[in-house]
């Protein structure tokens, strides 16, 4: 089986963000890999060590930023390839899919691609969807579990976690899906994974490689801020006793109007 892991870096979680004449940053904070696409990499190396396969991962993203492909390779995947050009900086999701899409195929004989269930920068979320109809393939949407795998048959049947419940599905390979993290706690990657990944070679595609010019996106950020900033005052509310002070809470709350 051959599984492409999709998967990008953004910045530290703990990071402050920061807003400046519509520039996003984030000060000194590190990047990090994407932590859903943990969940992605963790279900496609549990896949091939039990189907047999190789798993790859694929990102796009600029040339000096490849703490996700790193990380991928020090959890265990076999290969990476990189998608980098200039011309792809800024890409919105509908140019982003259509590159990881040719990426994909280019990869070739493809059975299955994973994803982190959204980006924790970005958030939208949209990629699966949107690479799997550029693909022409099925998409399976926020699974939680695997449940029958048959790379012979070349089908599965997987459960999707919802809000209101699960949900049973099956496709057939070639298919793309993405992972939440009810699936299982990614493993930390070994001292061996990170050195080897360190010294790891693996190409970077710019848009020539893919034949093709950069695609038009079609959303365009026109403002960025952060939100305001809210004034919080707290107030310790006395009392002798646990009773007085819940009657004190009670008092304030009615006071405050907030019941
Ligand atoms: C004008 C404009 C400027 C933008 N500039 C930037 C920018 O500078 N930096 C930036 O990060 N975003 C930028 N974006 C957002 C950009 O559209 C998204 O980062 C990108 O399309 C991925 O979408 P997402 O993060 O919403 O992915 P989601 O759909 O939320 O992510 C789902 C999954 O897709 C995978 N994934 C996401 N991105 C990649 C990738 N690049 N390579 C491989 N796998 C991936 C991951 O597995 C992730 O878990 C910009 C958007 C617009 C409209």
């Amino acid at each position: 089986m051959k599984i492409v892991v999709c998967a990008k870096q953004v910045p530290d979680t703990e990071a402050t963000m920061t807003v400046e004449d519509g520039k996003i940053g984030w000060g000194e904070a590190q990047l990090i890999i994407n932590p859903w696409d943990e969940y992605a990499v963790e279900a496609a190396l549990n896949l091939t060590a039990d189907h047999g396969g190789d798993v790859v991962v694929l990102s796009m993203g600029a040339e000096d930023e490849t703490e996700a492909i790193k990380h991928a390779l020090a959890m265990g995947a076999g290969d990476a390839v990189l998608v980098s050009d200039p011309a792809l900086a800024g890409a919105d999701n509908v140019a982003t899919a259509k590159i990881l899409a040719a990426a994909i195929q280019k990869i070739g004989e493809v059975d299955l691609v994973l994803f982190g269930q959204q980006s924790v920068d970005t958030v939208t979320g949209l990629l699966p969807v949107q690479v799997a109809r550029v693909l022409g393939w099925p998409a399976l949407l926020l699974v939680s579990q695997f449940d029958e795998v048959d790379p012979e048959a070349g089908t599965l049947q997987v459960k999707r976690t919802l809000e209101e419940g699960k949900q049973i599905v099956e496709g057939k390979f070639p298919a793309v899906l993405s992972v939440t993290k009810d699936y299982a706690e990614p493993r930390y990657p070994s001292f061996m994974g990170i050195r080897k990944a360190s010294r790891a070679k693996y190409p970077a595609w710019g848009l020539a490689d893919l034949e093709m010019e950069a695609p038009a996106s079609v959303v365009s950020w026109t403002g960025v801020s952060v939100p305001p900033q809210r004034e919080i005052v707290s107030e310790i509310i006395a009392g002798e006793t646990p009773e007085e002070k819940a009657k004190n809470l009670v008092a304030k709350i009615m006071e405050e109007k907030v019941l």
